[in-house]
């Protein structure tokens, strides 16, 4: 069996960055699982895997429009302190869900001086090629119910 749309697909995978850092790593815990076709992974990884089989291993690549996309500054704004009712302490690294023209996005701290909070809406991990080391674990036909909804249940998936 190949990896195609509609099929629920389990990886190990470990995501390193340029400077060959390791980000993420699903080895030594549960494999990812996802729906293939249906955007449940970013799409430079998804595009690697069709066609795949299990047991097979690959080293994929992806640029930033193929995965988080691209840095953009318009997404880093300062804002006032007063912002943040309710928050007593504002550090460089928290995160807030905020009310952005894309919808509710997470923001990131990444500036304090004084009164004037700088927040970043870039996805962490936008602007990165990212490398992937995957092993394709297993290969199953999706369900009905999980074409139906977009992803994966059971093992892996949703609960519900
Ligand atoms: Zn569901």
């Amino acid at each position: 069996m190949q990896i195609a749309d509609k099929t629920v697909v389990s990886i190990h995978y470990t995501l390193t960055n340029a400077d060959g850092e390791t980000l993420d790593s699903s080895v030594g815990q549960d494999p990812l699982v996802y729906l293939h076709g249906s955007n449940n992974i970013i799409a430079g990884l998804e595009a690697a895997l069709l066609g795949k089989s299990a047991g097979d291993s690959l080293q994929v690549s992806v640029e930033p429009g193929d995965g988080y996309g691209e840095l953009r500054d318009e997404l880093v704004q300062e804002v006032d302190r007063s912002a943040f009712q309710g928050v007593d302490d504002i550090d460089v690294g928290m995160q807030f869900m905020a009310q952005t023209p894309w919808g509710e996005q997470p923001v990131t701290v990444v500036k304090v001086e004084g009164d004037n909070i700088t927040l970043d809406g870039n996805h962490p991990l936008a602007g990165q090629v990212l490398n992937f080391d995957v092993e394709v674990v297993e290969i199953r036909e999706a369900s009905a119910e999980e074409l139906d909804h977009g992803h994966v249940h059971g093992a892996g998936g949703h609960h519900h």
